[in-house]
């Protein structure tokens, strides 16, 4: 037993002795020898010049930010009445102008990603140096040139997406149902000239107006139902008379399809029946 653990202990160091002293320096050789021809190729290669050039002439546009949209429902009625879609063309409402500036961007991208392709393969000056390559491995040099070369190849945006995510959660947040969808600029384009497709104010599409209304309709949370009857003391505000919380409902006071906001100040406590009466008066 003894003697197995001084052997053990022997070829142990032999073998550490031989990692310090053979394979250290081995490892250190690869590492300098690599790094100078990956200088060598920094400095002297033709075609990585030729390349740094073409990408400052094509200016490849840069979407500026994420657009995604993302909501949670507290009640499940309103989530099941809002398509990702729906609230897609809300949104545009307001950001349209800039969502057409990247779309436009992106499209040029495409345009301009097949004449960058064609220069980019024409470039054929691989293995060319400015200065003489002396002790340096040539194929060496060339392996690791390529590698430098494919990095440096521009890989511009050419798809412009939204992904919009709607979920429904209880009160609690446990979140009960999820659904989403991927526009692409395509038919974000088609929604964008149907919302400027406006007169006098008024969104024209019948489809795109219904949407918004659905959106807005939706933005009626449980928790800002229950505080409005809260400082409405859950009375009616045209009867005047107090109900259990079954009979109450929220009212948009100027109605959301006559372009009222769902808002603290334009939302109000009603019954069922003074509700039905006032309709879509305003
Ligand atoms: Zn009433």
């Amino acid at each position: 037993m003894g003697i197995d653990i001084k052997v053990f202990l022997i070829v142990f160091l032999v073998i550490t002795c031989l990692c310090l002293f053979i394979g250290l320096p081995l490892l250190l050789f690869f590492i300098k020898k690599r790094n100078d021809h990956v200088a060598f190729v920094k400095v002297n290669s033709i075609a990585l010049k030729n390349l740094v050039e073409l990408n400052r002439r094509y200016k490849f546009y840069e979407v500026s930010k994420n657009y995604d949209l993302s909501h949670t429902y507290d009640n499940d009625v309103f989530y099941g009445t809002v398509s990702p879609e729906d609230y897609l063309i809300y949104n545009l409402q307001f950001n349209r102008y800039n969502v057409s500036k990247e779309i436009l961007g992106v499209s040029n991208n495409v345009i301009k990603l097949t004449e960058y392709k064609k220069e980019v393969k024409a470039i054929s000056s691989f293995g060319k140096y400015e200065s003489e390559v002396g002790k340096l491995n040539i194929e060496y040099l060339l392996k690791i040139e390529r590698k430098l070369f494919n990095s440096k190849i521009l890989k511009p945006t050419t798809v412009f997406a939204i992904n919009v995510s709607l979920a429904y959660a209880k009160m609690s947040g446990e979140v009960c149902s999820k659904k989403s969808g991927v526009f692409t600029g395509g038919r974000i384009n088609q929604l964008i000239d149907m919302l400027n497709n406006q007169d006098r104010g008024f969104y024209c599409d019948r489809g795109i107006w219904d949407a918004i209304c659905r959106v807005e309709r939706a933005k009626v949370s449980n928790k800002m139902r229950f505080s409005i009857y809260q400082r409405d003391g859950y009375r009616c505000r045209m009867c005047g008379r107090r109900f259990k919380m079954e009979n109450l409902e929220i009212d948009h006071i100027k109605p959301i399809a006559k372009g009222g906001k769902t808002t603290y100040d334009n939302l109000q406590t009603l019954c069922r029946r003074c509700n039905k009466l006032k309709g879509d008066s305003y």
